[in-house]
């Protein structure tokens, strides 16, 4: 028998699977979408909140302590930064997520990650 059609366990799941419907991290399908859509939560959540404290630390400092006005110019670079802010800050916080939830070994809320360690 080929690698590929032994029956392997999911390390989150831990159902059955063909060897190569798996990952290299051993993860099936369902799990895999799983943990994406948990760290596109988690970015999405990280990256606004981000992107908030950004704005809002600029028009406190700035609009109310300096009393600096941004000139039209510089308006388009204002939303930039906070774009890029976004953007980084959702992607670290993706990685981040799916790197422990991969690491703890279960996604979804029915993985008992404690079964497999045994
Ligand atoms: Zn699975």
């Amino acid at each position: 028998m080929r690698f590929r059609d032994a029956e392997v366990a999911c390390r989150s799941c831990q159902q059955l699977y063909p060897a190569g419907e798996l990952d290299r991290y051993f993860w099936c399908h369902d799990c895999r979408r799983a943990v994406r859509r948990l760290g596109a939560r988690w970015g999405r959540a990280v990256g606004l909140a981000a992107s908030l404290a950004v704005a809002a630390y600029v028009l406190i400092r700035y609009y109310l302590i300096l009393d600096v006005r941004l000139s039209d110019q510089l308006l388009p670079l204002y939303f930039l930064m906070l774009v890029i802010t976004y953007v980084l800050t959702s992607r670290i916080a993706v990685a981040v997520v799916q790197g422990i939830y991969r690491a703890r070994g279960g996604a979804r809320p029915n993985s008992r990650p404690d079964d497999a360690a045994g």
